[in-house]
């Protein structure tokens, strides 16, 4: 009985010098109503905000008093679609035939601290060969440093199709990849793929609907899934949990996606005005990828960037996405934030605010679309997304005020993720 009064002591005098972290916030975006709040206090406890004070309030001497005042503070940014595995350089292809797990894992930690330091606390990998689900254990772990991160692990398309990991490649190394693999040719095995991915540790799913431009093969924008092995994908993760989504270029494909029960749309590049009527009606998000777009683009007028096979699709499909994008916000197709970084490098995620913008969302909305929305797609709506108390400590801080100039997201000063500060300039 003394040990354990002499334990319990021990724990309360921990807990009441438990150091607090005050952040003088000379502005604060309320990403809600759209307001700025000025001269305030964030009370950070542990791993959330405990409290927000008018004016600066100082704690205790144990506390930690952190001057912000010349910057307006925002939640941290969340990307709904990154390739934490993998960054685009020439060499992409070849990479694949002599980088084992050990070489991805390691340039994998490099792009995390990226992604976290440029203020994505928050980010959902969008594929890659399952590495993303042990960088995901390790950064909640603590091992590593980057953003909080939903993994879909591998994956799925079906034989040839857009995520076939042998695309291109000859007969010796292409085998015959199954639903284990992220290949499907039925609902039966796209369910059993879906579980799979849940053994594997995924927290979401993600399919490729349509062919698209970075793989090894003719076709960028055909639809690769029937509806049925769609509504089989969809039903399964739905008893799991698992938030879907549906690389598309191509109309038809996104549109057997979108019937299909899936819920974002990513790029979107060829949709047409009755897919977006559709995406209304379903409640279905498009993810624009706008940089990634525009990278593509850019990359393909470099003599041997891409495979020439790629070249052609990245000419004509990337410079499409951010027209699409602006019809799409238009008529009012939700909209959730999306890069796909590692199509471009990591890091760079915030210039998709910019080209949102200039696509016509107000600043405001796209500030949203990488806060609030996403939180809420991520069944994290109460957690993440907004400064406020009681929500998890995600805090980014900027000079200037990114409603007169959205650009000045792309500079973040200050990052703090869980109650940890890593980064403060
Ligand atoms: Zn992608």
């Amino acid at each position: 009985m003394k040990h354990i009064l002499a334990f319990l002591s021990f724990f309360l005098v921990i807990s009441l010098n438990a150091q607090d972290t005050y952040l003088h916030c000379g502005k604060i975006m309320d990403v809600v109503s759209g307001k700025t709040l000025s001269e305030k206090t964030i009370i950070v406890s542990g791993n959330s905000i405990k409290s927000i004070m008018n004016g600066y309030v100082n704690g205790t001497q144990n506390d930690r008093i952190i001057d912000l005042k010349d910057k307006t503070i925002l939640p941290g940014f969340i990307d709904l679609h990154v390739h934490i595995e993998s960054e685009s350089n020439p060499n992409s292809y070849a990479d694949r035939f002599t980088d084992n797990e050990a070489d991805i894992a390691f340039k994998a930690t490099g792009y995390a601290k990226k992604t976290l330091l440029a203020g994505f606390t928050t980010v959902r990998d969008l594929g890659g060969t399952g590495v993303n689900i042990s960088i995901r254990n390790a950064i909640n772990k603590g091992i590593v440093d980057g953003p909080r991160i939903f993994t879909a692990g591998k994956s799925i398309a079906t034989t040839g199709g857009h995520a076939d990991p042998t695309n291109g490649r000859s007969h010796e190394f292409t085998g015959d990849p199954g639903p284990k693999e992220g290949v499907v040719n039925s609902p039966d095995e796209a369910r059993k793929a879906v579980r799979q991915r849940y053994k594997d540790g995924a927290d979401v799913i993600k399919i490729t609907a349509t062919g698209g431009v970075l793989s090894v093969a003719k076709n960028g924008k055909n639809p690769q899934f029937t509806i049925d092995e769609i509504k089989a994908i969809t039903e399964t993760a739905d008893d799991y949990g698992m938030l879907t989504a549906a690389h598309a270029h191509g109309d038809e494909g996104m549109q057997r996606a979108v019937k299909g029960g899936i819920k974002t749309i990513e790029h979107g590049s060829y949709m047409s005005d009755a897919t977006m009527d559709l995406m209304k009606q379903y409640g279905t998000y498009m993810v624009p990828t706008i940089t990634a777009g525009k990278q593509v683009a850019e990359k393909a007028e470099v003599a041997g960037y891409f495979p020439e096979v790629v070249a052609v699709k990245a000419r004509e499909i990337g410079p499409l996405i951010q027209g699409t994008f602006g019809k799409a916000y238009k008529k009012g197709v939700n909209i959730a934030f999306g890069t796909d970084a590692g199509v471009f490098p990591h890091g760079l995620n915030a210039k998709e605010f910019g080209y949102m913008v200039e696509a016509g969302m107000p600043a405001i909305e796209a500030i949203q679309s990488a806060t609030t929305t996403n939180a809420k797609l991520l069944g994290m709506a109460a957690e993440l997304g907004q400064i406020k108390e009681g929500f998890l400590a995600d805090i980014v801080a900027v000079s200037g005020d990114p409603l007169k100039e959205i650009t000045v997201l792309e500079n973040v000063s200050f990052v703090m993720k869980n109650g940890v500060v890593y980064k403060n300039e």
